[in-house]
């Protein structure tokens, strides 16, 4: 076992899931990447994250439908699923929370921020299970 966070980052763009992966294991966590949703549910079905990043705009099964499924798991109600998302439109910030996401951050990231925003929603979803 490792003592590092874990990130499962669905993101079918190669430059980003590039840019995300060096920031956040720059910040010491551990990071996986998958290009689809399917890709993702497998990963989910031998691993539980501390932290799932969405993107919404995915090939087959988009970012709210992916995680209005996975909160219907009971293995991962507790895991926090963040929508990272170009989407800004009015409106778009209230679908990702109709969707169950429990945060949204805007694309393009914010490096020097990234790790900080990622702590703090890791330390609010655990607060309960893990005691902080
Ligand atoms: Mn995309």
């Amino acid at each position: 076992m490792t003592d590092k966070a874990v990130i499962l980052y669905i993101e079918d763009n190669p430059d980003n899931r590039m840019l995300v992966y060096r920031i956040l294991r720059a910040e010491g966590f551990e990071v996986h990447s998958v290009p689809d949703g399917q890709s993702g549910i497998e990963f989910l079905d031998h691993t539980t994250p501390d932290l799932i990043l969405m993107d919404i705009n995915l090939p087959q099964i988009d970012g709210y439908t992916m995680t209005s499924r996975l909160k219907q798991r009971p293995d991962l109600a507790h895991v926090p699923i963040i929508a990272l998302t170009a989407n800004v439109m009015k409106g778009d910030r209230e679908k990702t929370f109709e969707a169950g996401c429990d945060g949204y951050l805007q694309k393009p990231v914010d490096v020097d921020k990234l790790g900080d925003q990622i702590r703090s929603f890791i330390q609010v979803g655990t607060f309960n299970s893990l005691g902080g």
